[in-house]
């Protein structure tokens, strides 16, 4: 293959524009924003997840509250029974002590109920306090996700951008180059990441070796529309007037 020293320096571009290529779709794979914007979603679910725990532990509460008082109302209602059939007068002595007796059983149980009530709704208030705290959370949670997405978007769209252009300036070059030569590029940078170099101070700039006495005797004896390659890493060598040969 013979290709004028010019269009082989035209290689250099197009190995600039593949490491940009492939500087940027490294970065889209891990990009940090994206990162965070998982965190702070998953830190927004967890927080869902605990009003919704929270909103459960309310409701049983409600339910309980709502039994011990209908058992307090019984219970009360029970001895005012008991007290109108007392003061009535239509019962016997004997009946009399037994409803007296029962009274004071039921004001016992009825004061234990309400001390139990006051107990659930003191805890039914504790959860209300949680219930606030866990939708403010959701609120900054939220706040917090939209920034990271804002910013991972900004990031990508920025990404993006560069790659069209990138994408564009390399069909552009890709139409001015021989095919062979492109041929031979495409399939090095495929195997090995890089398909050209500027030979510099005795070096490869795709693999940054230094090429040895035989190689370089053989790089500057080659006629300069011979194509080279790199013994080691297979890429094109592009020799420029600073490859001091
Ligand atoms: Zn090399």
């Amino acid at each position: 293959m013979r290709v004028d020293p010019a269009t082989q320096a035209r290689l250099l571009e197009l190995a600039e524009l593949d490491g940009e290529l492939d500087r940027v779709r490294h970065r889209r794979k891990n990009l940090p924003e994206q990162q965070v914007l998982d965190e702070r979603e998953a830190a927004l679910q967890a927080a869902k997840d605990s009003l919704v725990k929270t909103q459960m532990l309310a409701s049983d509460l409600d339910r309980e509250v709502k039994r011990q008082e209908r058992e307090v109302e019984s219970v009360r209602a029970r001895a005012d029974k008991d007290r109108k059939l007392m003061s009535s007068g239509a019962v016997s002595a004997k009946q009399l002590t037994d409803l007296e007796h029962e009274i004071g059983t039921l004001q016992r149980r009825q004061e234990a109920l309400e001390d139990d009530l006051l107990e659930l709704m003191e805890k039914r208030e504790a959860v209300a306090i949680d219930e606030r705290k866990s939708a403010e959370a959701i609120a900054a949670a939220e706040r917090a996700v939209a920034e990271a997405r804002a910013a991972a978007e900004s990031a990508l769209g920025d990404m993006a951008q560069t790659e069209q252009k990138c994408e564009a300036d390399r069909a552009k070059l890709v139409d001015e180059l021989p095919a062979e030569l492109l041929e031979l590029y495409d399939r090095v940078r495929q195997a090995r990441g890089r398909g050209a170099g500027l030979l510099r101070a005795r070096r490869c700039g795709a693999c940054q070796l230094e090429l040895d006495r035989v190689a370089l005797s053989k790089v500057k004896a080659a006629d300069p529309d011979a194509v080279v390659t790199c013994d080691n890493c297979g890429a094109i060598l592009v020799r420029t007037a600073e490859s001091g040969l």
